[in-house]
């Protein structure tokens, strides 16, 4: 049988961000390494992460890893992504909900334009906390390092963090064993700890999972894998499925997190949840799983765009009526129209409301962030104001 999770400190999600090359791989590996070696953790080697398998499901590639370690206060799920394009699909679609997020800033070269992105994408999406990894602290001149510390707490400050913890490690030389940089990156999860409180859940409100994976277990069934968004899930629980087609409403044979058994999953857990009597074809990523009745699939609906900068790597023309770009809601992507209303065109920089038709239901409702986007760049990022039909 599986080993049981047992919920004995709080849970959260957390990430690496940052610029290529800056280290957010090797940080995320060294972490789970130096607490492998207090029993927090099973030690997952750089190759594990930089390689996960990508999931194409219905023509969005995707690719996240997880990773999960415990520190003495808590159990945490951590999510690294190849490329800047993941960060910026998962983050915006909320397919990777932080609670906070390590920044990964190379002493060597300072702030580079992903740096600056990533801050400001963090603002948008509402990931209220941050704390700067400055790697490469090994080979970094230390009064050059001073210098990139006080440009990030510009940086950050200018998007509203303030008084943000700037450790300095080495995710290399902590990987290879090296006493002091282990002591960096002990000094890191100290400040993650500290800095990043624990959010409130709703624990309490009606079960919501986006779907983000499905596969077939021989002998057991069909599993759809995603991050509870609010309420929570046991065994015996009835739970529909919504969006993109018709759904279906099937019987929780099973819930599971990082391979063993649950309780109880709950609001900020990432889930397993075997399915009785559901075919693994009825399934799609996109698809939320809901409490019965609590959810409903619409096409169109009114929405609050801020259109990105071309600084901020969005358009550089103005968009009119009629516009059909990608709407990344949760997990999916689909096509649909815009129409500006009253407004004739808008411009980068600009916040426009809007009425969207998209091409296909899915699951809808007023506050639910989006992701615009076209040719493979981010160009706006959206909140349903309210559902139309
Ligand atoms: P990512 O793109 O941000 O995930 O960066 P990676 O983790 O893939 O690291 C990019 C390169 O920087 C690799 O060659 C790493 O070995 C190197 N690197 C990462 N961390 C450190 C560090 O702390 N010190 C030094 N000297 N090199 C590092
Ligand atoms: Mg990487």
């Amino acid at each position: 049988p599986k080993q049981a999770y047992v919920r004995t400190k709080p849970h959260l999600n957390i990430g690496t961000m940052g610029h290529v090359d800056h280290g957010k791989t090797t940080l995320t590996a060294a972490i789970t390494k130096v607490l492998s070696d207090r029993g927090g953790a099973t030690y997952v080697p750089f190759d594990r992460i930089d390689r996960t398998p990508e999931e194409t499901a219905r023509g969005i590639t995707i690719t996240i890893s997880h990773v999960e370690y415990e520190t003495a206060t808590r159990h945490y799920a951590h999510v690294d992504m190849p490329g800047h394009a993941d960060y910026v699909k998962n983050m915006i679609t909320g397919a990777a909900q932080l609670d906070g997020a390590i920044l990964v800033v190379s002493a060597v070269d300072g702030i580079m334009p992903q740096t600056r992105e990533h801050a400001l994408l963090a603002r948008r999406v509402g990931v209220e906390h941050l704390v700067v990894a400055l790697n490469k602290a090994d080979g970094a001149d230390p009064e050059l390092a001073d210098l990139v510390e006080l440009e990030l707490h510009d940086l950050l400050a200018a998007h509203g963090y303030h008084d943000v913890p700037v450790v300095r490690v080495s995710g290399l030389r902590a990987l290879e064993g090296d006493p002091e940089w282990v002591a960096s990156i002990e000094a890191l999860l100290r400040a993650v700890d500290e800095h990043v409180p624990v959010p409130v859940r709703y624990v309490g409100a009606p079960f919501l999972m986006p779907v983000e994976n499905v596969l077939t277990v021989t002998g057991r069934g069909t599993v759809v894998t995603g991050a509870i968004e609010r309420g929570s899930v046991a065994v015996g629980d009835t739970v529909q499925a919504v969006g993109l087609g018709e759904g279906f409403t099937a019987v929780v044979t099973g819930v599971e997190t990082f391979g063993r058994t649950m309780e109880r999953g709950e609001a900020g857990d990432n889930a397993a949840l075997l399915l009785r009597g559901v075919r693994r074809d009825q399934v799609r990523r996109g698809q939320v799983l809901a409490a019965p009745g609590g959810q409903a699939a619409h096409r169109r609906f009114a929405a609050r765009v801020y259109l990105l900068t071309r600084e901020e790597g969005g358009r550089s023309t103005a968009v009119t009526t009629g516009y059909r770009p990608q709407f990344h809601l949760r997990t999916t992507a689909v096509s649909g129209r815009v129409d500006l209303r009253e407004e004739e065109l808008a411009l980068p920089g600009e916040t426009v409301e809007v009425v969207v038709e998209l091409g296909k239901a899915v699951a809808l409702e007023p506050g639910l962030g989006f992701a615009v986007r076209e040719g493979g760049l981010t160009v706006g990022a959206g909140t349903v104001t309210a559902v139309l039909d």
